[in-house]
């Protein structure tokens, strides 16, 4: 009987698996691929306090950093305290900064103004030409989330308290006093008490209520080659685009601006929900994307169209010895209705952990010790 079943081996299992750990009790782990392939390997690898509001989501996702930076170490992946730098481009984008920054002076935001010349330095991946000035956020961490999430998988393995199990699928979940029986397509297992983190693919396991379910949204991503001679792309990008996209920024009131001119002048890009992020990874590569499809049941096909806009965006605002494309794919999560977790305990002893949205590399660490403080 383990203390802790954890579903999916995405960065939410893992989070709480390792927790488990942490807090010395066992735990088993169990996936239904040959390796976590969801959502949590998927993604830019942004560990993005700036894109959170304030209070519970920004605390999380501070608190998530330390836990990554701990990590890095203790199972040996990179991780680049480098911060994110967002361009601007248009004087009204630089003034909704601007308001950002002065009104978060005293927030855990840790933001900077930066002149064009500074942004340079900073980020050397940004276009020069029209550049007005750009906002550095120096929280952000930035990881290779296919490497760290093999990483924290083998770390977590090689604890004496953890098993994980692959190609395993989990079918049906029976409460009784005691604790759980979870039935897989490789047979039953016992524990005291499961969290589930499915992803997207949470209904598979639980009915939720309509009006609260999380919504599902398919992304499209890509990544060019490996950059010639070691060039440096800098800091984590962004650019005013995503101040329309991030909930931190929706009380700033000079934004109006910048969601006027650009539905005026792009309103494929937000038909598309087109925002532009851009980071290297520790191979050289530059992953860049996305795009914000939402409904039910995604349709499993790249749409070069959305790729096409995505690129020539990014090539107004960034610059790059080399465009050339080296993969795309599209990446699917389930986001919460009006939060950026959405957790339930269905029956006595299950939890349900899913509805992470754009945010669970940022999170998911401090989502799990929350939930132990309250449920061990
Ligand atoms: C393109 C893209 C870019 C993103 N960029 C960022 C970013 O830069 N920063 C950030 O903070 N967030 C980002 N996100 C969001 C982040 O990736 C997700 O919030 C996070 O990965 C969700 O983790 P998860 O563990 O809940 O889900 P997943 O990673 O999808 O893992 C769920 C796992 O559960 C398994 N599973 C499902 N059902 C069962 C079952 N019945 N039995 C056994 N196993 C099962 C699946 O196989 C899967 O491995 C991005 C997401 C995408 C798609």
């Amino acid at each position: 009987m383990y203390d802790l079943i954890v579903v999916g081996a995405g960065i939410a299992g893992l989070a709480f698996a390792l927790t488990a750990i942490e807090q010395g009790q066992s735990v088993l782990v169990i996936e239904k691929n040959k390796a976590a392939l969801g959502a949590s390997i998927r993604n830019f690898g942004m560990v993005l306090p700036l894109g959170m509001p304030t209070g519970n989501a920004l605390n999380r996702a501070i608190k998530s950093r330390e836990k990554w930076l701990d990590y890095s170490k203790k199972a040996n992946f990179w991780a680049n305290p480098c911060g994110m730098m967002m361009a601007a481009h248009h004087d009204d984008e630089m003034t909704a900064m601007e308001e950002f920054h002065n009104h978060h002076s005293l927030t855990p935001y840790r933001t900077r103004l930066l002149d064009p010349d500074q942004a340079e330095v900073i980020c050397p991946g940004v276009n020069p030409k029209g550049l007005i000035g750009g906002l550095l956020s120096q929280t952000e961490v930035q990881i290779n989330p296919q490497q760290a999430i093999k990483q924290l998988t083998h770390y977590l393995d090689k604890q004496d308290d953890a098993d994980l199990i692959f190609s395993t699928r989990v079918i049906q979940i029976h409460t009784k006093d005691s604790g759980v029986d979870v039935h897989t397509n490789q047979g039953l297992f016992h524990g005291k008490k499961i969290v589930c983190c499915p992803g997207h693919e949470f209904s598979d396991l639980f009915s939720t209520p309509e009006q609260s379910k999380p919504i599902t949204c398919k992304l499209q991503m890509m990544r060019t080659i490996k950059q010639k001679q070691n060039w440096a792309f800098g800091s984590m990008f962004s650019t005013g685009l995503s101040m329309l996209h991030y909930p931190a920024f929706d009380k700033v009131k000079s934004l109006e601006a910048v969601k006027e001119r650009v539905s005026y002048d792009y309103p494929e890009l937000i038909e598309h929900g087109i925002h532009i992020l851009a980071a290297q990874n520790q191979l050289g590569e530059i992953t860049l994307g996305d795009s914000h499809h939402y409904g039910d049941d995604p349709d499993p096909f790249i749409d070069q169209e959305v790729n096409y806009l995505i690129t020539q965006y990014a090539k107004k605002v960034m610059q790059l010895p080399s465009w050339e494309i080296k993969e795309q794919w599209m990446g699917v999560y389930s986001k919460a209705q009006d939060d950026h977790v959405y957790w339930t305990q269905p029956q006595d002893h299950v939890f349900l952990v899913t509805g992470l949205g754009g945010t669970g590399m940022s999170t998911s660490f401090a989502i799990a010790e929350e939930w132990f403080l309250e449920n061990a």
